[in-house]
């Protein structure tokens, strides 16, 4: 079920790929799990659930749709690895409930090209057939990725290519989808980007802000909500933690000044939010939540 938003005159959607389940560890990195665990429990493997949130901007210059999830062509055994079952709520499956289908997509923004963001980008052009063309997932629309994301993502290192595959960016250039860019952008008056290093060097979190209101769409700048109110808690999967720090002391002083709603693309308990003044940090303020997660639950 996509969650409809108003910031001014524009309309935004929260969509989802899905869930999977990822090492606790893996989101929570130094943070000892004794800390971590009364925010989230995690399974009997140690893994905990990972929202695939994807947004859809009803902006001035056509839809923009930010990140696209898994997508379809990751095999069954990656599908077990990953912990999701076909019962997920996918991605083409939110966006038919708008009314929307995948050729009326004008801008696809990509916030970086880990698989978890940019795997629906493309697809086997004949159904499931994994011996069939990989193509673009969105026929019309052009793509939007970072040129220094992008070459990262083509010469990756031992710890990054488990998560860098080019059938996702390759078909959009060969298709003649791809728009390299480089540094912050402003798609329309209302909608832009903010390059938040970090988590990659050149990950991009993305702003609506029209009629004096605010939205922040965080990526993987801070996965989960408690990420935000402590700084210190930062993702394993973070390349540079020490930056990780400042940019989301960077993004809370932001956020806070404009009275932002948050997105957190990935927790799978706190959908939006607002900050407000702590105590010593700043809290979250939930405005939508998901049913608290429990380990035995079917994804
Ligand atoms: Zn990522």
């Amino acid at each position: 079920m996509p969650y409809s938003l108003q910031i001014g005159a524009i309309r935004c959607h929260i969509v989802s790929d899905g869930r999977q389940r990822s090492d606790g560890g893996g989101f929570f990195g130094l943070v000892p799990r004794t800390l971590w665990e009364p925010v989230v429990a995690p399974d009997t493997k140690n893994r905990i659930p990972s929202d695939l949130r994807c947004l859809l901007i009803e902006s001035e210059q056509g839809l923009i749709l930010v990140d696209t999830g898994q997508g379809d062509k990751i095999t069954a055994k990656s599908r077990g690895f990953l912990g999701m079952t076909d019962a997920n709520r996918r991605l083409i499956g939110d966006l038919a409930q708008l009314g929307i289908a995948p050729e009326d997509v004008d801008i696809v923004l990509l916030t970086h090209l880990h698989g978890d963001h940019a795997g629906g980008a493309t697809r086997f052009q004949v159904g499931n057939d994994p011996n069939s063309d990989v193509v673009p997932t969105f026929p019309r629309a052009r793509y939007l990725v970072q040129r220094q994301e992008l070459a990262d993502a083509s010469f990756p290192n031992e710890r990054t290519r488990g998560t860098y595959f080019p059938e996702n960016w390759e078909p959009l250039h060969t298709a003649g989808q791809l728009d390299v860019v480089a540094g912050d952008q402003y798609l329309t008056p209302s909608v832009r980007t903010e390059i938040i290093p970090g988590h990659t060097a050149s990950l991009q979190v993305v702003w609506v802000e029209n009629g004096g209101e605010s939205l922040l769409f965080l990526g993987d700048a801070c996965n989960w909500a408690v990420h935000l109110e402590r700084l210190a808690w930062v993702p394993a999967f973070d390349l540079d933690p020490m930056i990780s720090i400042e940019s989301k002391r960077h993004l809370r002083g932001e956020a806070m000044r404009r009275n932002a709603l948050l997105i957190f693309q990935h927790d799978a308990q706190v959908v939006t939010g607002r900050l407000q003044e702590g105590k010593r940090d700043p809290i979250v303020q939930v405005e939508i939540g998901e049913a608290a997660w429990r380990p035995e639950d079917v994804l």
